[in-house]
């Protein structure tokens, strides 16, 4: 069987300062949809150069530089919303509410909702497995994860591993350019690991092209995300908390990241 190419085209929109939105484009159905709207113009700025209409926008969690460019970007296209119906009276109006295992079909192809509590107590994630992409919002990031505001390190640790389990080839895509003061945090408690080193100056590299760090891979945030690694021998003892609860780790390590 020959392989076909597929029809889903992932593009990351810079929004705000430090901000991204993602655009999935499917050429089959003409489908396009949106996780996250930051703010609208950017957005809507790459929609029209790309000659795209928005159907749909999906939310990860109701933090104004998460949604802020949703009733503006609805307006102009009557894009249907989807967001958690956990969080619907804290979200703009939705069309779809959906909630943790919930498949939908969005683009033309399906989508899986994961909860994934800690920074939000409503926080979802969208795996898109046909684009190998996890829409992760403030919970996943390049060697990071979001701060804990309303969930515990416990909640957090949980879905950190629901999303350290997609296949190793999934791209992260996760809210903000934050990459490479995250790498140095990461570095600052392990400094002896040589893929985080190496990442962190291919990203010093990326950055000075200009260019967005994310998305990333989730195999490369196995290797350095010190958020992923809470249960890895070699970490524990890096932070020096050998044989300690994953999730004690995890909530130690937060708490550095914290204050660093
Ligand atoms: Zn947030
Ligand atoms: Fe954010």
């Amino acid at each position: 069987m020959p392989n076909e190419p597929s029809p889903l085209l992932l593009v990351t929109v810079p929004c705000r300062t430090d901000n991204y939105a993602f655009l999935l484009h499917n050429s089959e159905t003409g489908q396009t949809a949106l996780f996250d709207a930051p703010d609208a113009g950017p957005v809507a700025a790459e929609l029209d150069r790309r000659g795209w209409t928005l159907t749909d926008i999906a939310l990860t969690h109701h933090h104004g530089d998460h949604v802020e460019g949703v009733a503006s970007l609805r307006a102009a296209s009557g894009a249907q919303v989807i967001g958690a119906k956990a969080d619907s009276h804290r979200l703009p109006p939705l069309d779809l509410a959906v909630s943790d295992g919930d498949s939908f079909t969005l683009c033309g192809t399906q989508a899986r909702v994961i909860a994934v509590p800690g920074h939000t107590l409503g926080h979802i994630a969208y795996h898109v497995p046909a684009a190998h992409a996890a829409f992760a919002g403030d919970t996943l990031m390049a060697m990071g994860c979001g701060r804990l505001f309303e969930g515990t390190a416990e909640q957090m640790w949980d879905s950190l591993c629901k999303l350290r389990a997609l296949p190793p080839e999934t791209l992260i895509c996760s809210g903000h350019e934050y990459t490479q003061s995250n790498g140095r945090f990461a570095l600052s408690v392990e400094p002896g690991n040589a893929d985080l080193a190496a990442r962190i100056q291919r990203v010093a590299d990326q950055r000075e092209r200009g260019e967005a760090t994310i998305p990333s891979l989730l195999a490369d945030e196995l290797r350095t995300n010190p958020f992923l690694r809470a249960d890895v021998a070699s970490f524990q003892a890096a932070v020096g908390l050998s044989g300690e609860p994953a999730a004690a780790v995890f909530a130690h390590v937060r708490k550095l990241k914290d204050h660093f």
